[in-house]
């Protein structure tokens, strides 16, 4: 993970947030490379929810939500981790995430190995509060949401009336969420600040078993089709208590970080939400959310089956799966094996040299894949060090201009994985990227 992090500071892809007053814990900032990656990934899962099929609709809601809405989801009561601190080092445990037991005499600290020196564990709520408008007091109290679905179940109505919907349909959200975690960290695994995409998918009570068998096994292609590794990746099913106050099934697509005593971590959860957030939603703003089922003539609360993935941690996955070191005639090299599809540069253009017309070709190749591929022009440096940044930013194909290209109208893509070399003419260098980025 040190190595990660420092590439991705290296290479513009997550600087540590207000890094000139000494960073802020836990606070990560995107940077050029970051923002594209981030991107890439959204698109794609936008994609794949609303593009490729045609049963879900998207949906942007406010992060500020009426404070009732907290009341009704159950997370001011429920949305607690129960929290422990030593009394010797001050050092702040999540109960439920030690190793011992914090209420044995005999536990010692984690960090500095004192016996018998917790507190008492607490409920802690992770919602941030605010106050709307300029008085600050109880009655203006409103929180930063905690997950992006409540905006969903609010426009449930709104969404299907518009849409003309019927059953089975769902609405797909990527926005940003908040909250105050007790043990943030590994780099941007749990942050304070990160970013959700969710999908809630309204079908009739009776039909879960399939819907959720289906969406499970969407989501883990998903995954897949990005190009993560599948033996990196797996479910575990939540026994009966370990669910959510919300959940009746659970199943998490897990993915091995390798940090931590179980190197095994959650990264997306799909869940059974049985009616409990439309009927909660029904009782405390009174409003009618059942549906009207005009075929069989009978009135009902829909039954939600939740995708609930983190934009950070897919991004945390893609990259953590994609590292690669090796060791070529003694020279050590890293590169990111990001899959074509979600790299954030797919071409890199290079003159070899900065004389003999090459700079100008090269330049002018650019120009012309540039409305096609997200592409780089670079002549800064030797041209093992332009390939070595591009590696390290998982730049798939590189195309160099040397001084065969006037003679035969010629250039090299050079691959990034296997560091083969091809010639390819260059009326049909647009066409052989094209092949090359969408080959499986
Ligand atoms: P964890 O305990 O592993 O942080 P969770 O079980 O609280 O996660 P959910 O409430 O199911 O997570 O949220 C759905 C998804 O949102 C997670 O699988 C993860 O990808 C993302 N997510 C949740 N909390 C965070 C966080 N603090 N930082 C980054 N991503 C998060």
């Amino acid at each position: 993970m040190e190595k990660l992090t420092a590439l991705c500071k290296r290479r513009g892809f997550v600087f540590p947030s207000s890094e000139i007053y000494g960073g802020i814990n836990a606070c990560w900032d995107y940077g050029p490379m970051g923002v594209r990656l981030k991107s890439n990934i959204k698109t794609a899962w936008m994609n794949s929810m609303t593009l490729d099929r045609d049963d879900v609709e998207p949906l942007d809601a406010a992060v500020l939500m009426h404070p009732r809405v907290w009341e009704a989801s159950g997370h001011l009561t429920e949305f607690t981790d129960p929290l422990v601190d030593c009394k010797h080092c001050k050092a702040r445990f999540r109960a439920d995430e030690m190793d011992i037991d914090p209420t044995d005499p005999e536990a010692p600290c984690p960090r500095c190995g004192t016996k018998g020196s917790f507190t008492e564990p607490r409920r802690f709520n992770l919602m941030f509060k605010t106050f709307m408008g300029p008085v600050e007091d109880a009655s203006h109290v409103i929180y930063l949401r905690p997950e992006t679905a409540q905006g969903i179940y609010l426009n449930y109505e709104n969404v299907r009336v518009t849409s003309r919907r019927k059953l089975p349909f769902g609405i797909a959200q990527i926005g940003k969420a908040f909250r105050n975690e007790i043990t943030p960290g590994n780099f941007i695994f749990r942050t304070r600040e990160f970013e959700q995409m969710e999908m809630q998918f309204f079908i009739r009570p009776g039909e879960e078993g399939r819907w959720f068998d289906y969406w499970r096994d969407e989501r883990m292609r998903w995954y897949q089709w990005m190009g993560v590794r599948n033996e990196r990746l797996r479910f575990h099913e939540h026994a009966e208590h370990e669910l959510a106050h919300y959940a009746q099934r659970a199943v998490d697509i897990e993915y091995e970080f390798g940090f931590g005593t179980d190197p095994w971590h959650e990264l997306e959860g799909i869940h059974d939400r049985g009616t409990f957030d439309l009927g909660r939603h029904q009782e405390y703003s009174g409003k009618k959310l059942e549906y009207f089922d005009e075929a069989t003539k009978e009135r009902f609360i829909p039954r939600i089956i939740e995708t609930s993935a983190g934009v950070d941690r897919t991004l945390l996955t893609i990259l953590v799966d994609a590292y690669r070191e090796e060791e070529i005639k003694g020279e050590k090299r890293v590169f990111l094996g990001l899959h074509p599809r979600i790299a954030p540069i797919k071409v890199a253009v290079f003159p070899l040299v900065k004389k003999d017309g090459m700079p100008e070709i090269a330049r002018r190749i650019t120009a012309e894949l540039r409305p096609h591929f997200p592409v780089f022009y670079d002549m800064g440096g030797s041209i093992g060090r332009r390939y070595a940044r591009q590696d390290e930013v998982g730049t798939p194909f590189c195309v160099t201009v040397d001084g065969q290209t006037n003679e035969d109208q010629t250039v090299t893509i050079r691959f990034r994985d296997t560091l083969e070399q091809e010639r390819c003419a260059l009326d049909r260098l647009r066409e052989r990227l094209g092949e090359l980025i969408t080959a499986d």
